[in-house]
């Protein structure tokens, strides 16, 4: 099928949440992409932060193939193979001892959200309630989209889950005075992404630490999309130096594949019992083969020091950029998490580096977001940049 004949079909069958899109690619093969009408695209988006080792990674299919000729659903009223070596490996590289895997970031969030109350409960001392930040993304289910600190994701779908509130990010002494004797957690992203890739000080999230420890409240970390190596560390909450009591992640995980899941600490794990949680596809063995795959490409000698080297060549590369265009108002970000802020909205933008080939995307109204496969190379860094340029140059 050509563009056309996709788009058509589109829009007669498929329910409008998305709205017109530009275009249909059919074809990867690590940072390229190719549309329906056959022409080339370098991909500085990964399909929102998800295909962190390039489209096709020769691994990762291999591991899919591998499982899919094996064995590939059995649900979790059995044993998984793939499920438990997975968890012991994520096991090995985070604080977290224990690990429930989800479908998506969303159902990750939902299980944190779970899970925290739940171990209050358990402990006698029910604490229900959940601080989240402003401006923040977790997801889309109705927990989520309530935990999200931003309206328009909320707007029409009222009422929403009591229990949650929201205080500004980056902002220690504003968490303080929102808790209470009900708080049992505060849920954070490190970097929040959706809302415009703010990066926080430095000193934030060793605070927030200090503060959940002193105030007796569980840290949870959205690392759906600042997790497995998008920042320069498998986890974002590395660069700080300290852990959370419970993460979860997805996007990235199974390099495409989709899987989340929730990890945390021995603990906390505690506030689950057999028959309390659980999910029919969640670590199923066709997931966590890919997600096992994509994990050991990640943790492979020298994989995120590459990561950590290109971003910082292509921050530097765009803080050039911004001292010859106006327009250019900040560049921000993290590893290959990175986010421009410009004058104007970014939408357009977007559309005029997808014409000229470049695959990136958004980030709230007036903010251009890439987030490459994380084996994009100085070369393709250069051409983005160089593309960015003439786009912006031309507005
Ligand atoms: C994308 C995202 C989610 C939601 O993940 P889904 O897989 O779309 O449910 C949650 N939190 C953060 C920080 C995200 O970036």
């Amino acid at each position: 099928m050509n563009t056309q004949e996709i788009k058509a079909l589109n829009d007669k069958y498929i329910i409008n949440t998305y709205g017109e899109r530009k275009l249909a690619f059919v074809r990867g093969l690590g940072s390229r992409l190719w549309d329906a009408d056959g022409k080339e695209y370098l991909d500085f988006f990964a399909g929102i932060a998800v295909v962190s080792l390039g489209h096709c990674h020769p691994a990762v299919t291999e591991a899919i193939c591998t499982q899919a000729r094996t064995l590939v659903h059995t649900s979790n009223l059995y044993y998984i193979e793939p499920q438990v070596r997975l968890a012991e490996l994520l096991a090995t590289h985070a604080f977290a001892d224990r690990w429930f895997f989800a479908n998506c970031g969303a159902t990750a969030n939902e299980s944190a959200i779970k899970l925290a109350r739940r171990y209050w409960a358990q402990q006698g001392t029910p604490k229900p309630h959940i601080l989240a930040a402003e401006n923040s993304f977790h997801g889309r289910t109705l927990a989520t989209i309530t935990a999200t600190g931003q309206k328009k994701y909320q707007a029409g779908f009222e009422p929403m889950m009591p229990g949650f509130s929201h205080v500004p990010y980056d902002n220690v002494a504003a968490l303080e005075a929102a808790i209470t004797p009900e708080t049992g957690a505060i849920l954070l992203e490190p970097i929040q992404g959706e809302g415009g890739v703010r990066v926080p000080d430095e000193l934030y999230l060793p605070a927030v630490r200090r503060l959940c420890d002193t105030r007796g409240v569980l840290l949870i970390f959205d690392e759906v999309q600042t997790g497995m190596g998008r920042t320069g560390k498998l986890f974002c909450h590395e660069h700080a130096g300290i852990a959370p009591d419970i993460v979860t992640v997805a996007k990235a995980l199974g390099n495409g594949v989709p899987i989340g899941a929730m990890g945390c600490t021995e603990k906390v794990a505690s506030g689950f019992a057999p028959g309390t949680h659980a999910t029919t596809f969640g670590g199923n063995p066709l997931c966590c083969a890919a997600a096992l795959a994509t994990l050991n490409v990640l943790l492979a000698n020298g994989f995120l020091e590459a990561v950590r080297d290109t971003g910082a060549y292509f921050m530097e590369a765009l803080a050039g950029l911004a001292a010859r265009h106006a327009a250019i108002k900040d560049v921000r970000g993290k590893g290959l998490m990175v986010g421009v802020e410009l004058d104007k909205p970014a939408g357009p933008i977007v559309g005029k580096m997808l014409d000229a080939g470049i695959v990136c995307g958004p980030a709230g109204p007036n903010v251009l977001r890439f987030a490459p496969p994380l084996i994009v190379t100085r070369n393709d860094v250069d051409r983005v940049v160089s593309t960015l340029d003439a786009v912006l140059g031309e507005a």
